[in-house]
């Protein structure tokens, strides 16, 4: 069995495909661009400022990195760019599409096609096997039965695991597990990898596999990948880094 049919390259940016005015190079439709976004956390009479007006864009192909001191809305800011938090102000758009726009429905029918997300701590199903948790992914996407176990192979290959399909995640290691999330991640090709401390909880090695499977995807694939991370060995292969800093991007740093 080839790879031929299964894992299909969709358009990545159809808005790009099809304009035939200008070079590539030459239009400006960003991946990722975020305008005064802020977030103002309630809890009872307390009000918290985590985010204060952030602008970011990030262009097709890039790995851009999140970094700054824990506390510093990192994760927050990650979340509010995925589409699982909603800005208290500001707009997000991916793509070319503002999702701060979008009903639910539309939001998660949107994340589901062009985002892929790897959380801290991978999010695995204990009870289901390697395989089985990248075949649920992609059943997601309406692949089913023996594409789908022939795709979801093919996704733990790619992160070097053939060997440990059909093992459960307490029987791997933490960067396994973690190699399992990003193939899951994968499911559906997104256009958009985001990924929050991927290599937080991983030994040199395996901190470094993961590493470059997501320069890989980035550089060989276009997907553009924003990784939140403390570990400067990823900083390395990022294109731009922005620092964060009580909740605002610092200026003319990284
Ligand atoms: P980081 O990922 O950089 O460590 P976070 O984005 O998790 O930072 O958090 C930024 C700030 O917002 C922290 O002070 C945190 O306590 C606060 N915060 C995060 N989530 C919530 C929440 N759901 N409710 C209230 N405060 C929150
Ligand atoms: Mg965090």
């Amino acid at each position: 069995m080839t790879s031929q049919g299964l894992l299909v390259e969709k358009p990545r940016f159809p808005s790009l495909a099809t304009s035939t005015n200008f070079p590539a190079g030459m239009l400006t439709t960003a991946a990722i661009s975020a305008r005064g976004v802020e977030m103002v956390f309630q809890s009872g009479r307390q009000s918290y400022q985590a985010l204060g007006g952030i602008d970011l864009e990030i262009q097709p192909g890039q790995i851009q990195l999140l970094m700054g001191p824990s506390g510093s809305g990192k994760t927050t800011l990650l979340s509010i760019l995925a589409g699982i938090l909603t800005p208290t102000a500001g707009n997000v758009k991916l793509l070319g599409t503002d999702i701060t726009r979008l009903t639910p429905k539309a939001l998660a029918q949107f994340r589901l096609a062009h985002i892929g997300f790897v959380f801290q701590g991978f999010n695995l199903f204990p009870a289901l096997t390697a395989l089985e948790n990248v075949e649920l992914a992609l059943q997601l996407h309406g692949i089913k039965g023996r594409t789908a176990r022939l795709e979801a192979k093919l996704l733990l290959e790619q992160v070097g695991l053939a060997d440990k399909m059909t093992f459960k995640p307490r029987d791997l290691s933490g960067g396994q597990k973690q190699r399992v999330a990003i193939a899951r991640a994968l499911a559906g090709q997104p256009e958009l990898i985001m990924a929050d401390e991927p290599t937080a909880s991983l030994d040199s090695h395996s901190g470094h596999a993961v590493i470059t499977l997501l320069h890989h995807l980035a550089k060989e694939r276009q997907a553009t990948v924003l990784i939140v991370t403390h570990d400067p060995r990823i900083m390395d292969v990022a294109d731009r880094i922005a620092y964060l800093e009580d909740g605002k991007i610092q200026p003319g740093v990284g």
